[in-house]
This record gives C-alpha cells, sequence and structure tokens, in this order.
C-alpha cells in the first residue's frame, strides 16, 4: 500500500464520517453531548483540505512563493499522511475523541516512519501504535464502552489474519468486520470512560459514538485498500 492508498483512505473516511455525521451525532446525544458527529466531520473536513497541500489563491503566483521546484506540503509516504491526519485532528477537533484520534494517527504515522510502502505486519504495527496511544492517553480498557472496544479487537483481528496467512483482502475485512462487531457490543456495556460514564447503568442499550466512528474509519481502509 503506497502514499496513495492512504492518501484515499483519510479522503473516504471524511466522506463516511460527513455521511454518518448526524447518526454519529445522534448517538451521542443518548449519552453524551450530542456533538462527536458534528466535531468529527468538521476534523476530517480539514484533514481532507490539508492533505491537499498549501490552498492555492486566486491572486497572480508570484515567482518563487511555492517554493522550489517539486517542493510541497502534500506528505510525500503512508507515515506523513497519517501524521498529518492526526496533527490535525488535534487541532480542530475538540472534547475526548479529538486528542484520541490525534495520538492515533500520530503514533500510526510515527510507526510507519518515510516507508514508501506498508506490508501488513507494518499496518499491524501501526494499529498496535495507534492503539497503545489511544490506551496511554484516556486509560480506557476493553469493556469500557469506548472507542478501544472497536480498535482492540480489530487490531487483534488482523494480527491474527496475518499469522494465518491471509492475503490483503482478508486480513482488510477480519480488521473492518472485528471493528463493527466491537462497536455493536458496546451497546450493551455500562460506560466506564469519558462523558458518558456519568451516565452510570444509564448508559446501557446505546452504541459507543467513538466506537461506532472508529468501526466506519477502519471499514473505509478495507473498501479503499481492497477496490
Ligand atoms: P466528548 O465526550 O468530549 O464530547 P466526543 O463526543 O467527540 O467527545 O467523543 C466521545 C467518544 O470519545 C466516546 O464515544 C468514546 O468512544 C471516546 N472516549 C471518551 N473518553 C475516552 C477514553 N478515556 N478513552 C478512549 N475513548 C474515549
Ligand atoms: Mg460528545
Amino acid at each position: 500500500m503506497d502514499t496513495a492508498v492512504f492518501r484515499a483512505w483519510i479522503v473516504s473516511a471524511a466522506g463516511v464520517i460527513e455521511a454518518n455525521r448526524d447518526h454519529l451525532t445522534q448517538l451521542d446525544a443518548a449519552i453524551g453531548d450530542a456533538d462527536h458527529g458534528v466535531n468529527l466531520a468538521r476534523g476530517f473536513a480539514a484533514v481532507t483540505a490539508a492533505l491537499e497541500g498549501p490552498a492555492e489563491t486566486d491572486a497572480p503566483a508570484t515567482p518563487g512563493a511555492q517554493g522550489p521546484p517539486g517542493a510541497s506540503d502534500a506528505p510525500a509516504n503512508p507515515g506523513a499522511v497519517l501524521t498529518l491526519t492526526g496533527s490535525t485532528l488535534i487541532s480542530t477537533v475538540g472534547g475526548a475523541s479529538g486528542p484520541l484520534y490525534g495520538v492515533a494517527f500520530r503514533r500510526a504515522g510515527k510507526a510507519l516512519g518515510a516507508a514508501v510502502t506498508v506490508d501488513l505486519p507494518s499496518l499491524a504495527d501501526a494499529l498496535e501504535a495507534a492503539l497503545a496511544g489511544v490506551q496511554q492517553l484516556g486509560g480506557a480498557r476493553e469493556g469500557d464502552k469506548t472507542m478501544v472496544d472497536a480498535l482492540a479487537p480489530a487490531t487483534r483481528a488482523f494480527g491474527k489474519a496475518i499469522a494465518d496467512g491471509a492475503q490483503a483482502a482478508d486480513a482488510l475485512s477480519a480488521l473492518a468486520e472485528a471493528a463493527a462487531a466491537g462497536a455493536a457490543a458496546t451497546i450493551s456495556m455500562q460506560a466506564r470512560k469519558g462523558r458518558a460514564s456519568y451516565l452510570g447503568p444509564r448508559s446501557v442499550g446505546h452504541e459507543d459514538p467513538g466506537a461506532a466512528s472508529t468501526a466506519l474509519i477502519l471499514a473505509a481502509l478495507r473498501d479503499v485498500a481492497t477496490r
């Protein structure tokens, strides 16, 4: 998987988050403060803009203003795509999920380093790094009804598929399916982290919005990488 695939993933994720903005916000209305979809959609719109590199202006081009030929702020490798995604989410998405998604994408980007193509084991390492970052920052464990309940089983399923010798399409399907199942499993959980935990037992019976958005983002990766 090269830079174009990672770029396409993030652009596709932005589209899926925008398409599900109201759904995610409704999930957050039930057990939080009704801002998850709105915040994340705003953040991913900023990410899409950032991935385009420096904005074009209508003003006549000033010779040299864009820097030397070939110089561009558009990310040059998969790791840079993910790092830019994380940094942009940190600066544009408020609440709990902005910093958590930010650290996830930044740690994944750092794990990929400057490699220009990413194989399955490297992607598995990046997912592990993202999960570790989320857990380090947020302190949530599986069962606490957070995005960890989608990301952790997805990361595990991906690693297992690779260890079993799966090809990319099957490994990515395992990833996306485990994330979706993990998100669905949050419905019966009582929240122990984040805003939803204030509801105590009344948080049971609703899907966690962050787990739902994580499942959407990982499904976008499967769809883009296997098309
Ligand atoms: P806020 O709760 O600040 O309004 P959002 O609504 O954007 O932030 O995001 C809420 C989501 O963030 C939750 O559904 C949950 O998945 C995730 N979240 C909250 N706290 C944590 C945490 N400590 N660890 C992991 N994820 C968390
Ligand atoms: Mg919220």
